[in-house]
């Protein structure tokens, strides 16, 4: 593409292999498909040098990472994906069924909701009071489900490393 630097083979041979092994510590796959994987690695490498974060390859990202943060990639939509169709939206994540060859790949249709309904969840968001008698906040990881009680959510889910913004108030 103009303007863009090509991601080297060794750039993606090094961030796929460092997301099998945080997938597979953390019980999830990625795509059995080596080929087709490392190409979804390669958009998540072009969409962090042109956004600064990683952006779903199979999505259209806008450049703002707030408006983006749902789909910075672990997306919020993987784990419910996986539950019903056994893959992410793009294919990079699977489930064991799909690594065992027992179901094939299929599309998987668009979970995230429009614009409008984004911006009105996060509306409902702000708006919500925190609970009486819990001493602290509690913290929600929407990647992955992880809770915590503290003061701010941490810098980095211990479970699957997303980063502190993918956290909501849940308490
Ligand atoms: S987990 Fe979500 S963001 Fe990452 S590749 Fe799959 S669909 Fe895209």
């Amino acid at each position: 593409m103009t303007g863009e630097r090509a991601v080297s083979p060794e750039a993606v041979d090094r961030l796929y292999k460092k997301l099998f092994d945080e997938a597979e510590k953390a019980g999830y796959h990625l795509g059995p498909d080596v080929e087709f994987t490392k190409e979804l690695v390669r958009g998540l490498i072009v969409n962090e040098e042109r956004y600064g974060y990683r952006a779903c390859p199979c999505r259209l990202a806008s450049g703002n990472r707030r408006d983006d943060l749902d789909i910075i990639c672990p997306c919020d939509y993987r784990d419910s994906d996986l539950a019903e169709f056994d893959a992410c939206y793009c294919g990079l994540y699977v489930s064991e069924r799909i690594v065992k060859g027992e179901k094939d790949l299929q599309p998987i249709p668009e979970r995230r909701p429009p614009e409008e309904e984004r911006a009105l969840a996060e509306i409902d968001a702000a708006r919500q009071k925190p609970s009486a008698g819990l001493s602290l906040p509690v913290w929600r990881c929407k990647v992955c489900g992880y809770l915590c009680a503290r003061e701010e959510p941490p810098g980095v889910c211990p479970i699957c490393k997303a980063d502190k913004d993918r956290f909501e108030r849940f308490m």
